[in-house]
């Protein structure tokens, strides 16, 4: 097929994408670990359209706030309800903790801010005089601007409790334990603008396993899905980038810098998976007066010393490995639903049970 002239949206290259997968005549399940192609897959249809051509596509932890562990959403609900307060993304508002979430501290008189970034923190911290915690959530999309703003020395009564992760060591785990056997793996295009195409390939070298870095049109992901079919016709196991009008195979050298001079790695679970190496941010020790976990030790350290249980129920554990489709948990729509989440896959726009709720429920 000729690939010459690709523009989006164009239906009849969808077609002939389609009609080669059809031919190809394979039977393949991947992988992607991005909430936005998830969103593109489901709101565009490409989920069944693609099934019929044997291609069955999995949602990995793709979400940052899915993945975020459930200490984690304690240690910041511990910090609002002790009187700190504090700054998060609206979609950490409502994650349910054990027994309440960020929302419920607020409204018991909780000091919870919505911020959309980091400088939205900052600027509420130079202008208030108690401490300010910012809840770092996100991948290596997220973490430049963090890591910028700590370079930047932001007021003293400003801290951050870190639980930004890295996408390279979660895949490497999930090809190891082999959980569910997978022909290839569709990459962020977010997350490899910033790190490039270089840390996918001794997964490609280890595992055998085919890569295409996609951008976020359903032509995108089609042709992502036709490069890794062909990789896998050829018997080639290599990454292919898709989406090269944005990813450079360098990345974003000044972005990666900044992350370098900033944070250093740490082992880290995440939701649904256990500790995993290397996959983890935390604060390098000469910037650690900005670190919430080092200012506020006094009153995290019982959250720290208790084991916390997933929600009853929740299977987004094993949504998040891939494992299961968020239909297929009995409370999908029923007991959960994104006014009532029982766990924060339904919670976060860029998570399976969310998605799947606002495009395959309505
Ligand atoms: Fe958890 Fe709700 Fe998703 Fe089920 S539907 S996995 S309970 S978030």
């Amino acid at each position: 097929m000729d690939l010459e002239g690709f523009k989006f949206r164009d239906k009849e290259k969808a077609d002939d994408i389609l009609e080669e997968l059809q031919r190809a005549d394979q039977d393949l399940t991947v992988m992607h670990v991005c909430g936005t192609h998830q969103d593109t897959l489901v709101r565009h249809g490409l989920e069944p359209l693609l099934k019929e051509v044997g291609v069955d596509i999995r949602q990995g932890p793709g979400c940052p706030v899915c993945v975020t562990n459930q200490k984690e959403i304690e240690e910041i609900i511990k910090l609002a309800e002790e009187g700190v307060t504090v700054t998060a993304f609206g979609d950490m508002i409502n994650v349910p903790g054990v027994s309440s979430s960020l929302n419920d501290a607020k409204s018991m008189g909780a000091d919870v801010k919505i911020v959309y970034g980091v400088d939205d923190a900052v600027k509420y911290a130079e202008n208030h005089d108690e401490d300010v915690v910012f809840m770092s959530v996100g991948f290596e999309t997220t973490t430049p601007s963090i890591a910028s703003t700590i370079l930047n020395r932001p007021p003293d009564n400003f801290s951050i409790l870190t639980c930004n992760r890295v996408i390279p060591p979660a895949l490497k785990l999930i090809l190891e334990t082999g959980e569910i056997k997978l022909d290839g793996l569709i990459e962020p295009g977010h997350v490899s603008t910033i790190i490039g195409t270089e840390p996918y390939k001794p997964l490609s070298k280890k595992f055998k396993i085919p890569q295409v870095i996609a951008g976020f049109e359903p032509l995108d992901l089609l042709l992502a899905v036709l490069l890794l079919v062909r990789q896998k016709q050829q018997g080639r196991a290599e990454v292919e980038n898709e989406y090269d009008r944005v990813v450079k195979p360098e990345g974003n050298i000044k972005a990666l810098e900044a992350m370098e001079k900033v944070f250093k790695p740490k082992d880290i679970e995440w939701r649904g998976f256990p500790t995993i190496k290397d996959s983890g941010l935390e604060l390098k020790d000469k910037f650690k007066q900005y670190d919430a976990r080092k200012i506020f030790d006094n009153i995290l350290e019982d959250v720290w010393e208790t084991e916390y249980e997933e929600p009853e129920g929740c299977l987004c554990g094993e949504v998040l490995r891939g494992v299961v489709e968020s239909e297929e948990c009995p409370k999908f729509a029923e007991e959960c639903t994104p006014q009532n989440p029982i766990g924060p896959c339904m919670v976060s726009r860029e998570g399976g049970c969310n998605i799947a709720f606002r495009y395959k429920k309505k």
